[in-house]
């Protein structure tokens, strides 16, 4: 019997162990369960090298729980271990026998899980005493056990097993017995095992019989050692990408489009990643990319792995390049992650591009749900932008989809303001904005749908790559501005005309809450509609900005502002001018007159600086200040008399979704009034 302190430096290094290696508890049996999947890959490895000569048999792994003896055993009959062998890879932590056995057999030990060495001892964060029961594949081997309590003192000698491979056996710990259970079990062999490369067995296959689910005699396979991305894509079909999508992630819908990734230089890298068809942010954040080492699940956190708009995607990316046990900070600044997430990047790109190129008729069918990736790709990576613009989609208000190059034809000509600036007009609904739309298509001009969650982001980055070229909302302003081919004409109203009707429109908007309006005047023809309301297209992306990003509050807080713009040239709104003008006009001249006399005295004065007289200048500020209340007054008690401002007003604000509650109440009582009179 040999007895030896484990050969570490620490001097005991469980503790740290079982606290902080992995926060993960659950991790041990996909530690152990890959050593065993490892120790059988091994076998084969030798058997091709001719350095073991026996028949391998089915090789397997199996997992069996001993709910009396409180035990869990992972078995294989893989290469097994001499006494040197656990003595140099068991006894001396952080020496990684499958490192050395990777050096030695480079070119085909492909498939070697374990790496770093530390795995083993996992065992000790669920288990206060571990037994090794081993049996090398070594002509004239003898068996070995091993035995540790979790300090650091083990026991070795002579075991009893007389075939092939290797028991670990683990006597859970008090506070870990709920991994005894079968179905607990089942659950971890699933998450971490499912595609591993050798069968992984536990417990028995169940049938329904006398009216319960009862064991059958078969064994339980728990994986699929040969899963879809690890063949040749030529070997797959549709129905099996779409097959293995819903075996990932199942109750989704069938993905768009998938891409089949293999690379082995300069790093080694597969998996089949999907473009999923999104329909809740729910399913985003619960059906991720699974980041795989050689078939062991390892994360579904693949930040920083993957490019970030790819964590829209789903499907598989396997690869033993990338260091998975290590800190995230660690793996962002990884040179390998960086150049496996460029080329993923590129690949995605190729593929999108090959789709478009090779069937934009399925593309375009499609366009609507993969925009969304395609957007915060493009806005989150530079290098995808530059690909993707080449197969961008804009959509019209008709359901026609132009690449950025047509579309500029298209509208170049009809849609170039006076600036030579070319004016992209768009909807983000087109429900809502429909009079808008129907104005700007009335004038022949094209309306783009971008109604996407991401696209008042997306429109800023278009403007900055797409040269001269101006996105403006469709209702931002009317139909006759939102392309201003020349100076237009001016607004023929007189000043008194133009108070009046200020004051006229001004004193009878309605308070909304959180929203801010001002009046404007336009000669927009005499067919078009008395009042529209317009929103400012700055001020409304900022605030739209501002909603899906922290840190723009200022923004967020402002209240929306609108313009109503009222049309000079309709014939209703030059009869109330006419005949407010006839019945104000006058006294409004008069208090002008008025008001002038005294800002001009007042400007006089201020020009005195300081020596100018306060208590005068006061004064005159009072007098001038009273005589726009005064102004005020008149036209707001004349306009209170006059149902139609406030009924036009309102049809406007109603056209747009403003019109609420009470307002919206005594709108109804006002329009029935109205028709009573006649
Ligand atoms: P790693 O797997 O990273 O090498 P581990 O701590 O998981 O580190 O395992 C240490 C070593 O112990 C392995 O490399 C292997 O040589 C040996 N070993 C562990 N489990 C088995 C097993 N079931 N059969 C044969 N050898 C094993
Ligand atoms: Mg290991």
């Amino acid at each position: 019997m040999q007895k030896g302190t484990i050969g570490v430096t620490t001097e005991n290094i469980f503790p740290v162990i079982k606290k902080f290696l992995y926060s993960d508890h659950e991790i041990f049996l996909r530690e152990l369960v890959s050593n065993a999947v490892d120790a059988s890959q091994k076998l084969r490895t030798l058997q091709s090298f001719g350095e073991f000569k026996g028949e391998t048999g089915p090789l397997d792994v199996r997992v069996t729980i001993d709910k009396e003896a409180g035990t869990i055993t992972i078995s294989d009959n893989g290469v097994g271990m001499t006494e040197e062998d656990v003595d140099r890879y068991i006894n001396q932590i952080a020496f990684s026998g499958a490192e050395e056995f990777l050096q030695k057999y480079k070119d085909t030990a492909n498939g070697i899980i374990g790496h770093f060495g530390l795995g083993f001892y996992s065992a000790f964060m669920v288990a206060k005493k571990v037994v090794i029961n081993t049996l090398s594949y070594k002509e004239g081997a003898t068996a070995v056990r091993w035995e540790c309590d979790g300090s650091p003192e083990y026991e070795m000698g002579e075991g009893t097993r007389s075939s092939r491979g290797t028991d670990i056996i683990l006597y859970i710990d008090d506070e870990s017995k709920k991994f005894l259970d079968q179905s607990v079990i089942d659950g971890l062999l699933k998450k971490y095992c499912r595609f591993m490369p050798v069968p992984v067995i536990s417990g028995k296959e169940q049938e329904w019989k006398d009216g319960k689910m009862v064991d059958t005699e078969r064994d339980k396979i728990i994986n699929a050692t040969e899963p879809q991305w690890t063949k040749k894509p030529s070997e797959l079909t549709d129905k099996d990408y779409i097959d293995f999508y819903h075996e990932l992630y199942p109750g989704q819908d069938d993905p768009l489009f998938w891409i089949h990734l293999n690379v082995d230089y300069p790093f080694t890298l597969t998996g089949i990643l999907y473009f999923p068809k999104i329909k809740n942010n729910l399913d985003v954040s619960r059906n991720r990319i699974q980041l795989y080492s050689n078939q062991v699940y390892v994360t579904d956190s693949v930040e920083g792995v993957v490019p970030e708009f790819m964590m829209l995607m789903q499907g598989v990316i396997d690869s033993p390049d990338i260091p998975l046990n290590v800190s995230r900070s660690y793996l962002q600044a990884d040179t390998a992650v960086k150049k496996i997430s460029g080329y993923i990047t590129k690949k995605v790109a190729d593929r999108l591009d090959g789709i478009f190129k090779s069937d934009r008729a399925e593309f375009e069918k499609k366009w609507d749900d993969i925009k969304i990736f395609i957007e915060y790709g493009m806005l989150t990576d530079a290098k995808f932008c530059d690909a993707a613009l080449k197969f961008t989609l804009l959509k019209d208000t008709q359901g026609k989809y132009y690449t950025l190059e047509e579309y500029k034809t298209l509208v170049e000509a009809s849609q170039t303001d006076k600036d030579g600036k070319i004016v992209y007009l768009y909807t983000t609904d087109s429900t809502a904005q429909y009079s808008y739309i129907k104005a700007a298509e009335d004038k022949g001009y094209s309306v783009l749908v971008m109604d996407g969650q991401l696209e008042s982001h997306f429109v800023g980055l278009l403007e900055q790559k797409l040269q001269n070229t101006t996105f403006v909302r469709v209702d931002s302003d009317v139909v006759e501005n939102l392309i201003k081919k020349n100076d237009g004409p001016s607004v023929e109203l007189t000043s008194v005309d133009r108070n009046i009707m200020t004051s006229l429109f001004h004193s009878q908007l309605p308070v909304v809450d959180k929203s801010e309006f001002l009046i404007s005047f336009e000669n927009m023809g005499a067919s078009a509609m008395p009042v529209t309301v317009t929103q400012n297209e700055y001020m409304r992306r900022m605030k739209d900005m501002a909603a899906m990003q922290p840190g723009m509050d200022f923004y967020s807080q402002l209240p929306d502002s609108y313009t109503l713009v009222v049309n000079t040239a309709n014939p209703i709104v030059d009869r109330l001018r006419s005949q407010a003008s006839e019945k104000l006009g006058a006294e409004i001249q008069t208090l002008m007159d008025s008001l002038e006399a005294e800002n001009k005295e007042l400007d006089e004065l201020q020009k005195q600086g300081d020596a100018a007289d306060k208590s005068k200048e006061a004064e005159l500020r009072k007098k001038v200040s009273d005589i726009r209340a005064e102004q005020e007054k008149i036209v707001s008690t004349y306009a209170a008399e006059i149902p139609e401002i406030k009924q036009l007003l309102d049809l406007a604000l109603l056209s747009n979704g403003l019109l609420k509650g009470a307002e919206l109440t005594a709108f109804i009582e006002r329009s029935v009034d109205l028709l009573n009179q006649k």
